[in-house]
């Protein structure tokens, strides 16, 4: 975090002293997502993969450089930076830049959503609609090209994950924050990051992780909740978990600017007192941040599938919009994994809905069969006579 050297002491929350040096699993000017074969079919290999992440938080935090230190690009080579004057003005713009990575040989569909004038205007509490407005328009054009003709070649926008940036000079979650989070951690898995982190010492960076980690138990806010590793996985994966939990909210630097340290050029922020290198575990957890991106990025579409995605389709049904229907092999109801329970609440309203409706049809079966069955009683000694004449007759 302060002089580009390599004795410091890493990022920690505080209670795990002896703890393991945090290895980059990929090389250095790799992004990392060529491993993501390895998490799923080779299908979607050879489509590639569509993954949308969102950034949001205040402007002047540092989104942009950040992620463009994450994906080794530009995505905003024309960027327009507004006046204060216009920020007063301004209402939340939703910015979409698509770009194709491709990393040996696996090609990556990467959609930035940026939220800038977010906490700009005069009126933040507002600020937040076109954001929702945005993350349920994509679920809604998903849910009707689901429900069309050409469900095989549906192209996924729909927001995977959203990268909340706090403030690192505000003492914590703002009430903006936590309102913000709070109206959409039921539609979007949300990463806390807690930004220009070179701009806190390292006890202050300890204690301001958890005092936000407090502030989000203490409001039930849900955030992105990393699995659980399996037990019969490696030991170095299992240490790689727990940082990467442990790092969270993520304090992350970024920069645009190469810079030659002790003759190897890193990504990084050359202060007067030293060099703050942006990938090094030592001085931030820019690269636990990308490492839990890229090893996460399945996780993170199957939540916005089967938890988010369906509590919005849960929503529509319970409006009376027609429903479409699930993918083959999808499920209907959604695997609500999100901790504290509350976020598969609406899921649980609707199946609970939905078996009552189920409950209630077969008790009018039921009425009716009785109904049957009484008729045909009424009528048997009457079919038993003619029986009897038949009988007779033969
Ligand atoms: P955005 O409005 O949130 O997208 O912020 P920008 O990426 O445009 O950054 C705003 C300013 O903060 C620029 O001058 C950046 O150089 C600077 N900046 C970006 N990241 C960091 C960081 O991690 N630490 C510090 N100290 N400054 C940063």
């Amino acid at each position: 975090m302060h002089a580009g050297n390599g004795d410091r002491a890493q990022w920690s929350s505080g209670d795990e002293e002896d703890e393991e040096p945090f290895v980059n699993p990929e090389q250095a000017g790799y992004v990392g997502f060529a491993n993501l074969p390895n998490q799923v079919h080779r299908k979607s290999v050879k489509k590639g993969f569509e993954f949308t992440l969102m950034v949001v938080g205040e402007s002047g935090l540092g989104k942009s450089t950040l992620v463009n230190s994450l994906f080794l690009t530009d995505l905003y080579p024309e960027r327009h930076i507004p006046s204060a004057a216009e920020k007063i003005e301004q209402t939340v713009k939703i910015d979409a830049s698509t770009v194709e990575i491709e990393e040996r040989g696996v090609k990556l569909r990467l959609t930035v959503v940026d939220t800038p004038g977010f906490g700009d205007s005069l009126n933040s509490v507002d600020c937040f609609k076109p954001i929702i407005q945005y993350i349920d328009d994509q679920f809604e054009r998903y849910l009707t090209d689901e429900s069309g003709l050409n469900r095989r070649h549906i192209v996924d926008n729909r927001v995977h994950c959203c990268f909340y940036f706090i403030n690192p000079s505000g003492h914590g979650l703002k009430p903006l924050d936590i309102a913000f989070m709070k109206a959409v951690h039921h539609k979007v898995n949300i990463v806390p990051v807690l930004a220009k982190a070179d701009t806190l010492t390292q006890l202050e960076v300890v204690t301001l992780k958890r005092k936000i980690l407090d502030q989000i138990d203490d409001h039930s806010i849900r955030i992105y909740p990393l699995p659980d590793c399996d037990s019969d996985e490696d030991d170095d994966y299992k240490e790689q978990c727990r940082q990467l939990k442990g790092a969270v909210p993520f304090a992350v630097v970024g920069a645009n600017t190469i810079i030659e340290v002790k003759g190897k050029k890193v990504r990084g922020r050359m202060y007067p007192w030293g060099v703050v290198e942006v990938e090094n575990p030592e001085h931030c957890d820019f690269i636990k941040l990308r490492t839990m991106l890229i090893t996460h990025m399945q996780d993170l579409q199957e939540v916005t599938q089967e938890t988010h995605y369906e509590n919005f389709r849960a929503e529509k049904l319970a409006s009376g919009a027609a429903p479409a229907k699930p993918k083959p092999g999808k499920p209907m109801a959604p695997i609500a994994r999100m901790e504290n329970g509350g976020i598969g609440n609406g899921d649980y309203n609707d199946k609970e809905r939905e078996l009552r409706q189920k409950e209630e049809e077969l008790r009018r079966m039921q009425e009716r069969l009785s109904r049957m069955q009484a008729e045909i009683d009424s009528k048997r000694p009457q079919l038993m006579h003619n029986g009897d004449l038949k009988s007779q007759d033969v």
